[in-house]
């Protein structure tokens, strides 16, 4: 648990290669004894626990939940916490998450002395809100920027182009941005570096599927054992969901297009297409696995190739 000044971070007991060491939930003290809790975390007895006991040795009371998108590892504890402590519950418009208070981009809230200001950011999912704290000039992340790693941005939940829109967007309108605290890891110091780095990454990635698409038509599988050759191969079924987001964005864009391949797929690429996702702990992990990555749908066997633009004469 690492306290600072106003914001006191509890982490959840559900570390998994997606939620690295679980899930953060964050309590800010508002002044007049009443605090925010942003992102509950995953539905566990003992988190909720440990949630309202970090209140009550602060003297505060939980007045509102604030829920940044609706994964199972951010907004399911909101319910028995909403339960134990009487607080309302804010979250997207587009929230399935039970809520009180749907809050739309740029809306304010008003808790204690303080203001929090809610901005709609699309693309990792479409229900997430990122949260503004003026004086700390800290934005309140969720699954948009964590302290480690990159963020997985899948289809169908979630879309490249809007991620990437709604990272240049967070640059531009906080210029004055100290702080990130993200859904997991640690807090980010110099978050817009953060943020310039996040986006060079997508960038740097989308180069290198164009660079392997120049070179001729290429199968998921095809790219990710190019472009991921050096990383671990147990993460290439995620990776395989992201090039996904890739492709289609630049397919939506005319700049590539593709068929279904009329053939099975192989073992290799059947290994990173559709592995066997339950082979992951238990069923939470499972859960979170199913909707961070979007397993539900299963990718058929497609090529992709670049469209030619400039036709030779
Ligand atoms: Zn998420």
């Amino acid at each position: 648990m690492v306290a600072k000044s106003r914001i006191t971070l509890v982490r959840a007991p559900n570390p998994s290669a997606l939620t690295l060491s679980g899930t953060n939930s964050y309590l800010i003290d508002c002044g007049n004894e009443e605090a925010v809790c942003v992102d509950p975390g995953p539905p566990i007895d003992r988190h909720v626990d440990a949630l309202i006991e970090t209140a009550a040795q602060k003297q505060l009371r939980i007045i509102w939940i604030l829920i940044t998108h609706g994964h199972p590892d951010h907004a399911p504890a909101a319910v028995p916490l909403a339960q134990r402590t009487g607080a309302n519950v804010a979250a997207h418009p587009n929230s399935k998450a039970p809520h009180d208070r749907a809050l739309h981009d740029r809306e304010t809230l008003e808790v204690g002395r303080e203001r929090f200001l809610a901005v709609d950011a699309p693309g990792h999912t479409f229900d997430h809100l990122v949260f503004y704290d003026p004086r700390e000039r800290a934005l309140f992340t969720g699954d948009v920027v964590l302290g480690e790693g990159t963020v997985v941005i899948a289809p169908p939940g979630g879309a490249m182009r809007p991620y990437q829109a709604t990272l240049a967007r967070l640059l531009a309108d906080f210029p004055e941005l100290d702080r990130i605290y993200g859904g997991h890891g640690e807090p980010v110091d110099d978050a817009p570096a953060k943020l310039r780095e996040y986006i060079a990454h997508r960038h740097l990635r989308e180069q290198q599927v164009i660079g392997e698409l120049e070179n001729g038509p290429r199968t998921i599988p095809d790219l990710i054992t190019a472009i991921y050759a050096e990383t671990d191969s147990r993460l290439w079924p995620a990776a395989a969901r992201q090039m996904l987001a890739h492709l289609e964005a630049l397919e939506h864009e005319g700049r590539v297009r593709s068929r279904q391949l009329d053939r099975a797929m192989t073992l290799e690429e059947k290994t990173i297409l559709i592995p066997d996702w339950s082979s992951s702990a238990g069923a939470e992990e499972a859960e979170v696995v199913r909707a961070e990555l979007g397993t539900d749908v299963d990718p058929e066997l497609r090529v992709y190739e670049m469209c030619n633009t400039t036709l030779p004469n």
